[in-house]
């Protein structure tokens, strides 16, 4: 199956709805070089016009939660992360809020950035609770590490695409395993 630049990248990769704007944020880090890719980052863009001290904000709530998602592949969280979120946790206030038919969500308390921050951040602890943000992954390839949705029924996956990079990373260590021996 190829690569269809017409779809958006979220659909390619089967991503649930809830955690769609997670993906893309996380993923404004683009930091693909195979195939002689420039590494890039859309975030500026992405969150429009704001405060350098939001911008920060922001940065730092992408980085933690990309290290969550490569920790939900490696089962390793390096406890520095989980105290760095905790701190941006801290800056990105949520409220309980009636969904309108009997449902409870959870919402942002400010407006702005750091309001879409704040939504970013309950849709991961949403996702959390129902056990899809587990499946938000960085993919292994270390000239890849986009962040993807693991699909497989084990929650085992380790590439964003088994075509391209696991094939990739399979045939490099089989290269290298050749010219040691
Ligand atoms: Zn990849």
């Amino acid at each position: 199956m190829g690569w269809d630049r017409e779809k958006p990248a979220a659909e390619h990769h089967r991503v649930p709805a809830g955690l769609v704007t997670v993906f893309e944020f996380l993923n404004t880090c683009d930091l693909r070089t195979f195939g002689g890719r420039e590494p890039d980052d859309e975030l500026a863009r992405w969150l429009g016009v704001c405060e350098p001290a939001q911008y920060e904000l922001a940065v730092a709530l992408r980085r933690t939660l990309r290290a969550m998602a490569r920790a939900n592949r490696t089962g390793e969280l390096d406890p520095d992360v989980a105290a760095e979120l905790d701190q941006v946790g801290a800056a990105l206030p949520l409220r309980a809020r009636s969904g309108g038919d009997g449902t409870l969500g959870l919402g942002a308390v400010d407006d702005g950035v750091a309001g879409t921050l704040a939504n970013l951040l309950a849709g991961v602890v949403v996702a959390s609770a129902d056990g899809s943000w587990a499946r938000m992954k960085e993919c292994a390839a270390p000239d890849c590490r986009w962040i993807f949705y693991d699909h497989a029924k084990p929650r085992n996956g380790r590439w964003c695409s088994t075509a391209g990079c696991g094939n990739r990373m399979k045939t490099r260590a089989y290269r290298n395993r050749a010219s040691i021996s």
